[in-house]
């Protein structure tokens, strides 16, 4: 499924070439998760500003003044469309699109070329908002936690929200109320790293382990971004380039192996449906 890294290189790679781009049509296919919440015929004649991210979110702000200047319309005056990957989408800026297949369920066609929204299994959606603080935009937001590169997310501040929940902290990070991105390999990983054990409930966490855990979670994320994202399934980047984070996991996926800080084995457990990889010796409670 696309996490966060994913979603930010994919971010990065639409950004700069769909910034002050021309909309002239949008085609719907099948039903995604929300419907668009408005006809696709229009989204034509607006302008596309920057690209931004919330969580998993993208939010492409749509112009229609043309005095404002696309990379100052971070909000858009055309109100935007909010994406998300679901767990098998890719977004591809097609510079001449070949005729959408079985999963290809939506396109933005722009003068830069084709966005196309491909998504097997349509959990992805693509939803019209007037903006980022008004429904249903703000409404699919509102539950999010912090960005974790977010220099006001200190921590203090994840340190403080861990002390309000009783959850094992595994199951805290997956759930990104607390903060976004910790999506079950990033989780792992970022526990494994800054040496806790996914079942400590999140209220026993130190200040001194919060912050370890909060440096472990952006190092992972880091680590991910600059290997364009892991391949879990089939992520592809916006120019179709598969990600090699997964390759280099230190704990994720390699139960009955041997830690690569100790001389333990690495382990697999299931907390809240999920699989956890954990090292015992390396990650304490
Ligand atoms: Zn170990």
């Amino acid at each position: 499924m696309p996490e966060l890294p994913e979603v930010e290189v994919t971010r990065r790679g639409i950004a700069a070439p769909l910034l002050g781009a021309r909309v002239l049509a949008a085609r719907l296919g099948k039903p995604l998760r929300w419907p668009l919440g408005r006809p696709a015929a229009d989204l034509a004649g607006a302008t596309v500003g920057a690209v931004a991210r919330r969580g998993k979110y993208l939010w492409l702000p749509l112009l229609r003044s043309p005095t404002i200047d696309p990379a100052e319309g971070g909000l858009g005056d055309g109100g935007g469309l909010l994406v998300h990957l679901g767990m098998s989408g890719s977004l591809a800026l097609l510079p001449s699109a070949p005729a959408p297949g079985p999963h290809d369920h939506f396109d933005l066609l722009t003068d830069r070329g084709t966005l196309r929204l491909h998504d097997p299994r349509r959990f992805g959606a693509v939803v019209w908002s007037p903006s980022l603080h008004e429904a249903p935009a703000a409404t699919l937001l509102q539950r999010l936690g912090a960005e974790p590169f977010d220099p006001a997310f200190t921590p203090a501040a994840l340190h403080a929200a861990l002390q309000r929940r009783r959850a094992p902290i595994k199951a805290v990070l997956l759930a990104g109320d607390v903060v976004v991105g910790a999506g079950n390999i990033y989780a792992c990983e970022a526990l494994f790293r800054a040496g806790i054990h996914p079942a400590l409930p999140a209220h026993r966490i130190s200040r001194p382990r919060a912050a370890r855990l909060l440096a472990a979670l952006r190092g992972t994320l880091a680590r991910a971004l600059e290997a364009g994202g892991s391949t879990l399934r089939d992520f592809t980047d916006a120019h179709g380039v598969s990600g090699a984070f997964q390759a280099e996991a230190a704990v994720y996926g390699r139960a009955g192996m041997s830690c690569p800080r100790c001389d333990g084995t690495v382990r697999r457990v299931v907390q809240a449906q999920r699989s956890t990889y954990f090292c015992p010796a390396c990650q304490r409670r």
